[in-house]
This record gives structure tokens, sequence and C-alpha cells, in this order.
């Protein structure tokens, strides 16, 4: 496929997706499928395809979802080589995929700007490779691909290194080094086993400890992938009893915590089993309830943490000139910083710059808590489609399922827009706020917002903006229809004309959404 990313912009097209991971390429797809007629482009700013799964190249770096799960469904994978996929092997997947679509993609072109322009009824979108003009745009950005580090003070007097871990410096030989590795997340508990060997001495800085149960990984033969590939419905067979079985944790975390127990078990198991060291296992006990922040998949955190080379101490409070101090003033001598703390999900840098309707930004809309209908629409944003929006993240099951039916939801109303002669349409706020009146109740029960802990799922308000409450399969019907009284049109210039034509499979949202 040629490459097309050094051609200029064309001046307009009907559709332009942000950011080229799982869910611009589900976009993508449907733009495809259902949308030829429309001229779609879609811009990323990396090299390449992959999202979060690109960005995030540290050491160890894997999936704590199933890979049957982690497929687009319409671009299932026989040849997952484990039962968890592994960063590069997701990567590569990601890639393959995006090849398809080569020739309606821009890379190396970051959205710096984009304002609704009223009178043209349009979306006028800056990039670091000029203007484009749009009238729907679908913001693609993925939610954990922009770090969150920081401010620790001292950091201007460190004469060592330091960087987040998605943005691993290769460039570093971390033989022979004195780390020390904040934060104790997934993505902490994935590094710290990979690098301990490796390293002088690590010492964690561990401010909240984690509950992590056994993650019961396997290779997937070549026989296993054979059958895969080549015998009907198999794959697809075993993809939907995991995604059953993950549907169950929904009980546990949403529905009825007095199932979290069970979970819980299995942690003290594990933790009972592996560290016999007492004070050293009392301080690696949570004291939240399970489930409150994401339960952590592993079975080689803890073997990793006893290490002769290895330290667990508390939180960071300074840095030094050569040394990290802890919140016992103690300080640990270290020439290397690497900050596992996580990103800003509730603060995207991209809703800095779309502004809408009435001239304010995303972010200045949201102050801090972002709301949305649907995930995907907001109001005062006419025609735009915000993928991965507040409250469509899950703690049980594989984003991709949500990603999808966002995706299809996309284009449908694209469908029923132009199919009525519309150019614009718009939430209304009065649904908008329906949508999250009836949310928040479903929220407030969930282990997430009363387990007792701190976590990227509640905003700087308090409320769970990130987390969908319910099943995927409840989302998936929520976002099966488009309800024109949620919505406003203005059509004061003639909309975008193109014949729609339903396929079957378009009429049934189960056959054509995520599984
Ligand atoms: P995270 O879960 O947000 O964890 C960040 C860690 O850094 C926490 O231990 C936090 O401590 C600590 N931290 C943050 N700010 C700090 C500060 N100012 N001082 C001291 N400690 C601080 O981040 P993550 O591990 O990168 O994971 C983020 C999300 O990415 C996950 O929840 C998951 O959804 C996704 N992820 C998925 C996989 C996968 O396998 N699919 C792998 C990696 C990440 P506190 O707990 O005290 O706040």
């Amino acid at each position: 496929m040629a490459d097309i990313s050094s051609l200029p912009l064309p001046e307009r097209v009907d559709v332009l997706v942000v950011g080229v991971g799982f869910g611009g390429l589900a976009a993508l797809h449907r733009l495809r499928k259902d949308h030829p007629g429309l001229q779609t482009l879609a811009i990323e700013r990396a090299e390449g395809a992959g999202g979060v799964w690109r960005e995030n190249d540290y050491p160890g770096a894997a999936c704590d979802v199933p890979t049957s799960l982690y497929s687009l469904s319409f671009a299932p994978n026989p040849d997952w080589a484990h039962t968890y996929g592994r960063r590069h092997e997701i990567h590569n997947y990601l890639r393959s995929v995006a090849a398809d679509y080569d020739d309606q993609i821009r890379y190396n072109c970051a959205l710096t700007a984009a304002r609704w322009d009223g009178s043209a009824q349009e979306w006028v979108v800056d990039t670091t490779n000029g203007q484009i003009r749009t009238r729907f745009l679908v913001a693609a950005p993925g939610a954990l691909s922009e770090p969150g580090l920081p401010e620790v003070p001292g950091a201007e007097d460190f004469t060592g290194t330091m960087f987040h871990s998605a943005k691993w410096d290769h460039t570093q030989d971390l033989r022979g080094r004195k780390v020390a590795l904040v934060g104790t997340g997934a993505s902490a508990i994935q590094i710290v086993p990979e690098i301990v060997d490796t390293v002088g001495h690590l010492t964690v800085f561990q401010r909240t400890p984690a509950w992590v149960v056994p993650r019961l990984d396997r290779n997937i033969g070549p026989m296993e992938r054979a059958i895969y590939k080549r015998v009907p419905g198999v794959h697809r067979l075993v993809r939907k009893m995991v995604w059953a079985y993950r549907e169950a944790y929904v009980l546990m975390m949403a529905r009825n915590p007095k199932l979290l127990p069970i979970a819980k078990t299995l942690a003290l198991a594990q933790l009972r089993i592996q560290v016999r060291d007492r004070s050293l296992r009392k301080r690696l006990t949570p004291d939240y309830t399970i489930g409150c922040k994401r339960m952590l998949l592993t079975n080689k955190w803890f073997p990793a943490l006893q290490r002769d080379n290895a330290t667990v101490t508390g939180a960071i409070t300074r840095l030094t000139a050569n040394g990290a101090v802890d919140d016992q003033g103690r300080e640990h001598e270290v020439d290397t910083v690497v900050f596992a703390t996580g990103f800003t999900p509730t603060e995207p840098p991209i809703a800095r710059a779309v502004t809408g309707r009435d001239g304010r930004t995303l972010a200045e809309t949201w102050q801090g808590s972002p709301r949305a209908y649907r995930g995907v629409e907001v109001h005062g944003f006419p025609n735009l489609f915000f993928l991965y929006g507040p409250n469509t993240n899950l703690g049980h099951s594989s984003i991709v399922l949500m990603l999808e039916p966002q995706a299809y939801y996309m284009s449908k109303t694209i469908a029923e827009v132009t199919r009525a002669g519309h150019s614009t349409f718009e939430v209304t706020q009065a649904a908008q706020d329906g949508y999250n009146a009836d949310l928040d109740p479903e929220l407030e029960r969930t282990v997430w917002n009363s387990g007792g802990c701190s976590s990227w799922y509640l905003d700087s308000t308090g409320r769970n903006s990130v987390m969908w409450p319910k099943f995927t399969s409840d989302f998936r019907r929520q976002m099966a229809s488009f309800e024109a009284a949620d919505h406003r049109f203005d059509d004061a210039i003639p909309a975008v004309t193109e014949t729609v034509e339903t396929t079957a499979a378009d009429t049934d949202p189960e056959r054509t959404l995520a599984q």
C-alpha cells in the first residue's frame, strides 16, 4: 500500500477520525462498510497504528484481559500465542489490521485544535500537517496514552534519569543501576518482575498496596491455533465462553459486592503462600475492598519484591541529587526513577483542543468531570463522536467490546442523520442529563465508588466518570439504536448526500457488534 502520509491533507472530508488504535480502527471499519460513499480520513499523531499498545512498550508489557476477547470482531485472530497477549503481539495485530486502511490514514499528523464553525456547519481541524475541514469528527484518542507524572518536590535537583512507564527510555541500560519504581498499579506489577534481575537494586515506592490475584496464563500451541484457524466456529465459541465468564465479574463489582470475598480469598491465599514474612505481608495487604482499584493479575509480583536486591518502601515524598525519600523520611540512593504512575483519562489533552458551538472547549465544559450521552456525544459539540468517552471503561472485560458498539453507534447515527436530510445533530442537554441521572445511582453502588479507595476512576469532583457499571451486553443494546427525540437538528445548509444502504447484518446488532 502506498504511503500517503507525506501528501498534503485534503481541504475537506466528510468524516475525520482522530487516532488509530482499537477505537479508530473500529470506526474506520464501520465507515468503510456502511458508508463507502463518504470521504473518510484518519489522522494519527504517531508514525504507526496501535494507540496504547504502541505507547506502552515497557519491559513485561502484556494484557490482563484474555486474548480471545482482545481482537476486533471483524478481524478475528486465531494466531495468539498466549491466553494473555504480550504487548508486541497486540501491537503487531493492530498494525496488521491498520494495513488494510493505509490508504485512509495519515500518520505523523497530530490534531492541535478543532473548532465548530457554526456558519459552515463543519469542524475546522488544525493539525501538525495543516488544516482540514470535516462534517463529522470522530475522536478516538484512547484513555491510557497520556502519562500522569506526579510533581515530586526536588525533581529539579535529581541528577539521575527519570521517565514514565509509558515513555520507556530504551536508550537507558538498567544493568547494575539503582532504580526507584514509583507505583503499584497494573503497569508496575508487570515491570518489576521483568527488571528486578537486571538492575543493581530496585526500590519500589508503594503508596497503596494492590489486590493481586493469580494469572492463569498458558501458551497456545500450534495444534490449538490450527483448530481455531480451520475448524469453523471453535474460536468464536471460545470467545463467547470467555466473554460469558468475564461478564459474571460485573455481578461482583457492580451488582452484588457480597460476592467479592471469593476474589479476596484467592488474593489472600496467593499473598500468604508467596510472602512468608509476616511484616512484609502486612505491608502488602490492602485495607480497601478488593475490586475498588483494578484487580491485578500476576503470579510474579510478590516473588519479585522479595529478591535480595529489592526493597519495598512507602510513598515517595521528594527527590534529592542522588536519592529518593520515602514517607518515613528515609533516603534511598537511586540513579534512575521510573514513574509507573498511570494516566490522566478524566482530563484528556484532546479535551483542551476541541472547541464546541458556544466557544468553550470540552475541558471547559467538563470542568474536570467528563459527562456524555451514551459515552460518545456531548451537548454543545455538534457532529462529534468521542470514542472511549466518559463512563465507557470496564473493570472486568475487554474494552474492544465497548469500542465496537460505539463505532456502530457512530455509523448508525451518521446514517440516520443523513437519511433524514439533516446536516447537523447534537444531543440535547436534557437527554444528556437524563442519561447521567440514570447512570450515577448505578455507579454509587459499585465497589469502585464505595470500596474505600482512590483511583483514576474517580475524577477531581469525586464522581466516577470513567466506568460502565453494567454488562457489556447492556452497553451493546444501548448503542444499537439512535433516538432522534434526544437530539436537535440544524438544517441551515444542505446535508451530506449519500445513499445509505442497510444490509441485513446492520440491522442485527448482536451479529455485527463486538462478538
Ligand atoms: P494506575 O493503576 O493508575 O497506578 C498508578 C500507581 O502509581 C498507583 O500505585 C498509584 O498509587 C501510584 N501513584 C500515582 N501517583 C502517585 C504519586 N503522586 N505519588 C505516589 N504514587 C503515585 O496506573 P497503571 O499501573 O499505569 O495502570 C493504569 C491502567 O492502565 C490500569 O488500571 C489498566 O486499566 C491499564 N493497564 C492495563 C494493563 C493490561 O494488562 N491490560 C497493563 C497496564 C495498565 P495509589 O494507588 O496510592 O494512587
